[in-house]
């Protein structure tokens, strides 16, 4: 079986340099590591704000988040502590999964299929509502193409 090499993170306790130890006493604890392990993973850089802290234990020295669904997008080190769900990089992702839903709840009226099926006609007609609204636009003065000054 294809594995990686777990290197221990590296820290200083009142000026002593430390190694992580990890431990599979729990549940959580040991499938993280073995998703570490085991699992194809994506090596984080720069790493999430957990793991770049200089609070951070660790227990890896890399950070890394697995391609599987294990953690949802947190890094093993944090899924490790059981805070996936303070992961950094699985706030800004979710955060960025929202921010697309969003997008497509409003801009999404049509599948790209209907759009294929939309007569000439239709799509003449709403050429022309853009091109009124763009004229609405720039008769109010709120349109980015600037008019010449006479
Ligand atoms: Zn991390
Ligand atoms: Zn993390």
């Amino acid at each position: 079986m294809p594995n990686r090499l777990f290197t221990p993170h590296e820290y200083f306790i009142q000026g002593e340099a430390t190694t992580a130890k990890p431990k599979f006493d729990t549940q959580t604890r040991a499938t993280s590591l073995a998703v570490y392990i085991f699992t194809p993973t994506q090596y984080q850089n720069p790493k999430c704000k957990q793991c770049s802290s200089f609070q951070s234990r660790g227990p890896a020295s890399d950070c890394r988040v697995p391609t599987t669904k294990h953690g949802a997008g947190a890094c093993t080190n944090c899924y490790y502590y059981g805070q996936s769900t303070a992961c950094s990089l699985r706030i800004e992702q979710e955060r960025v999964e929202e921010f697309a839903k969003k997008e497509k709840d409003r801009f999404e009226m049509y599948t790209s299929d209907e759009l294929d099926e939309l007569s000439e006609e239709q799509l003449e007609e709403w050429a022309q509502m853009v091109k009124d609204e763009i004229e609405n636009k720039r008769s109010a003065g709120r349109c980015p193409i600037k008019k010449r000054r006479s």
